[in-house]
């Protein structure tokens, strides 16, 4: 057997107010006349950041620095990366850094704009497992909410013509993230509850999954015990919910990158392909239906519902044709690792095309 051999984060910041630290921290990393590229999440364009003054007046622009506001309204399509990393080359040839400001999507554009700058072609020809060749610009990522986990992994998920795959490489993963829990302050109960629902998932699957092992289980246990203090034990929203909220999609990052998600994600991707549903909101919708699979996991999730007051959608599947459910039953099987995780080495014939049919109507 192999273990893997898991590339990290190169440097981590954390604590309250660490995002004043930027222009510091990224200073060496500049190249004379190569702009620092903020990629920054489409909200903070209107909207007041942390400390009550707008984020974007706190970003550290220098010289021929450029900010680019990302429409996140949609999650990353290959097609917006490219697009993204070829205004950069025409504009500067190339650039010194990406520093993504935002949630998973901002995120992960700036993951693949970096890897983009340096690798030729487009980014669906690395959409997959090991694909990329060669390292990106330096890249920071900085999360205004938390859950995803994508300030820690090796992927950057992306939509691309034929399939909903990531770019998964060592070459993946930030040199740098800076955590300030003062960056996810505004963010609105629901989304901050869809976003941190992901993290509370990944910690389920990965507990519960067959790839469990002694590393994942310590993150996932904590990152877990974080989500309840958060979610189930607190009785109204304080900064300490986001200080905790933000380890927690630290260590539930930490805990899937050495096991695995689970049926959730594997039915939310099915969702995401056909009907552009978002990742965390789509993972609620299905983990609400899995009582089998993990029935504390779900009785605990359906309490933080109730007890956070948030509503979960409905038959979104309702008058779907049977074509649409193909779709979905294909892209879904086609995420072995996570059935294979969640229910073990025959999952095959566990989870089979009808059973999975049947899970898809009731969502
Ligand atoms: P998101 O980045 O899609 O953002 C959701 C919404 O919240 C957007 O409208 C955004 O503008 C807004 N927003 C961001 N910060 C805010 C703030 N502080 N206050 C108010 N609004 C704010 O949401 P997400 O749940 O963080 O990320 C989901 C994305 O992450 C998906 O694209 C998913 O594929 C990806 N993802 C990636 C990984 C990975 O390992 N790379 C893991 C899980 C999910
Ligand atoms: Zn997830």
């Amino acid at each position: 057997m192999a273990f893997r051999n898991f590339k990290m984060v190169g440097y981590v910041v954390y604590g309250r107010g660490s995002f004043n630290q930027l222009d510091e921290i990224i200073a060496p990393h500049r190249k004379e006349n190569r702009p620092m590229v903020f990629l920054v999440d489409h909200f903070f364009s209107a909207e007041s950041g942390g400390n009550g003054k707008p984020l974007i007046n706190r970003i550290p622009v220098r010289g021929n620095d450029k900010v680019i506001f990302v429409d996140v309204t949609y999650e990353p399509k290959t097609t917006y990366v490219d697009k993204l990393a070829q205004q950069l080359k025409d504009e500067f040839g190339t650039v010194s850094g990406v520093i993504g400001i935002g949630g998973g999507s901002t995120m992960d554009l700036a993951k693949a704009v970096s890897l983009m700058m340096k690798n030729p072609g487009s980014s669906a020809d690395y959409q997959g497992w090991d694909l990329v060749q060669h390292a990106g610009v330096y890249k920071a990522g900085i999360p205004t909410l938390s859950g995803t986990g994508a300030e820690v992994s090796r992927t950057t998920v992306l939509t691309g013509p034929t399939k909903k795959l990531g770019m998964n490489s060592d070459f993946t993963p930030f040199d740098q993230i800076i955590l300030d829990p003062e960056l996810t302050a505004n963010a609105p109960a629901n989304q901050r509850f869809y976003t941190g629902m992901d993290c509370y998932i990944h910690c389920i699957e990965s507990l519960e999954g067959t790839y469990l092992n002694e590393f994942s289980k310590s993150y996932g246990e904590k990152a877990l015990q974080l989500c309840r203090d958060v979610f189930v034990h607190s009785s109204e929203w304080t900064n300490d919910c986001d200080d905790k909220l933000m380890m927690a999609s630290y260590a539930g990052g930490m805990s899937i990158a050495y096991s695995q998600v689970g049926v959730a994600h594997a039915v939310s991707y099915g969702l995401s392909y056909l009907l552009g549903t978002k990742h965390g909101i789509g993972n609620c919708i299905v983990m609400n239906h899995l009582e089998e699979y993990y029935p504390e996991g779900v009785k605990e999730f359906k309490h933080m519902v109730e007890k956070n007051k948030i509503e979960i959608p409905v038959g979104i599947c309702n008058g779907l044709s049977d074509n649409d459910f193909e779709k979905m039953i294909n892209v879904s099987l086609g995420m072995k690792p996570l059935w294979e995780n969640a229910l073990g080495k025959d999952w095959e014939k566990i989870m089979t095309r009808e059973k999975l049919r049947k899970l898809f109507e009731k969502l």
